[in-house]
């Protein structure tokens, strides 16, 4: 997709509309107008705002331009509807999305960088470092191009696809804002999946959002958590749970610490142990992952290993839930899709 000369009008508040429809010589009313087009009906083309009188869409024309990330491919799990894309964003970069169905609605999976510099051992998008951070409309485009495809609308994000959302922090901070002021959706609607880098978590927690909070853990042990992800060399667990407390202190905003079950390595007796110290007499939620498995048999095994260390944890006081497995017939896990592309770029 080459990159257009002309400026892209999605992303724009209604104050950048004013200004630009009141540079081409027209009333400010009609910048409410291109505003409701562009963001309740979701145009795809300038020339799709049917009410604004053509001089006015000739103008913007010459200059102006609609852009959201263009599909590539869409993977779909037929047993449980989950939608994995593939998305070509305006430079030729290719992210992920993923979106998922639930009884509350529909659930938005967004990368914000293309790549990622966390190198999280069990993690594909990570595998090739991070190519370039994505701006805010990019992370809200992945929005619209989902929603354009499906026909169904999206009430629930999670900024868990690619890359480090804490490393991209003011374009992040934008989207938040971007989508819960412009394309309606709640802040409570949204959460922000981090590796856990501590000081940009103190200064999330400053900023009057009242967004939720995943932190990764998958293990109680700094050794161990180190060998899993290399960000826990430089941000230690004590220090983590002191952010996440602050967090939660701050917003009132309870932390889901996210934990990937991984047989023999951090379900056992052991590891129940540790967590029960880590988090004695703190606010805590696990959030527990069955591994992304590959055969049925191992889905069942996957299944039955996290439902007994969570009876574990349960005994202890330790209170968790179980990630709904979406998408599991499609390889749903992040980055995977953009690999295979990237190796084989004429598939
Ligand atoms: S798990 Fe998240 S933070 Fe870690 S490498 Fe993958 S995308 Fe980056």
């Amino acid at each position: 997709m080459p990159k257009s000369k002309k400026d892209n009008l999605f992303g724009k508040s209604l104050k950048d509309l004013e200004q630009i429809v009141l540079s081409l010589g027209e009333k400010p009313f009609r910048a409410k107008q291109l505003f409701n087009w562009l963001y309740d009906n979701r145009i795809k083309a300038v020339r799709d705002a049917k009410n604004l009188p053509k001089e006015l869409l000739e103008k913007l024309n010459e200059n102006y331009t609609i852009v959201h990330p263009k599909i590539v491919e869409v993977l779909e799990d037929e047993e449980d509807g989950t939608k994995k894309y593939l998305l070509e964003l305006e430079d030729g970069e290719l992210v992920e999305s993923v979106l998922m169905k639930y009884d509350y609605g529909n659930s938005a999976c967004l990368s914000t960088q293309v790549g990622c510099a966390m190198g999280c051992s069990f993690c594909a998008s990570g595998k090739n470092g991070k190519v370039r951070d994505l701006s805010s409309e990019e992370i809200a485009g992945q929005i619209v191009a989902m929603e354009n495809e499906s026909g169904e609308r999206i009430s629930n994000i999670v900024l868990m696809g690619m890359g480090e959302p804490l490393d991209n922090y003011e374009n992040v901070l934008n989207f938040i804002r971007f989508t819960n002021e412009v394309l309606g959706i709640g802040q409570r609607h949204i959460t922000l999946s981090t590796s856990g880098i501590v000081p940009k978590i103190y200064d999330l927690a400053k900023e009057d959002l009242q967004i939720n909070l995943a932190i990764s853990l998958h293990s109680a042990f700094q050794d161990k958590r180190e060998k899993l992800m290399k960000v826990a060399k430089t941000n230690p667990l004590n220090e983590l749970i002191k952010a996440g407390e602050d967090y939660f202190d701050q917003t009132g905003r309870r932390v889901t610490y996210e934990y990937t079950v991984i047989e023999g390595v951090n379900d056992t007796e052991a590891d129940v142990s540790e967590l029960k110290k880590l988090f004695k007499g703190k606010v805590h939620h696990l959030n527990l992952i069955p591994l992304n498995p590959v055969s049925n048999l191992k889905r069942e095994s996957s299944k039955k290993n996290v439902n007994i260390f969570q009876e574990r944890l349960k005994k202890e006081g330790l209170t968790s839930t179980i990630r709904k497995k979406n998408g599991a017939n499609i390889e749903a896990a992040c980055g995977q899709l953009r690999n295979r592309k990237l190796q084989s770029p004429s598939t």
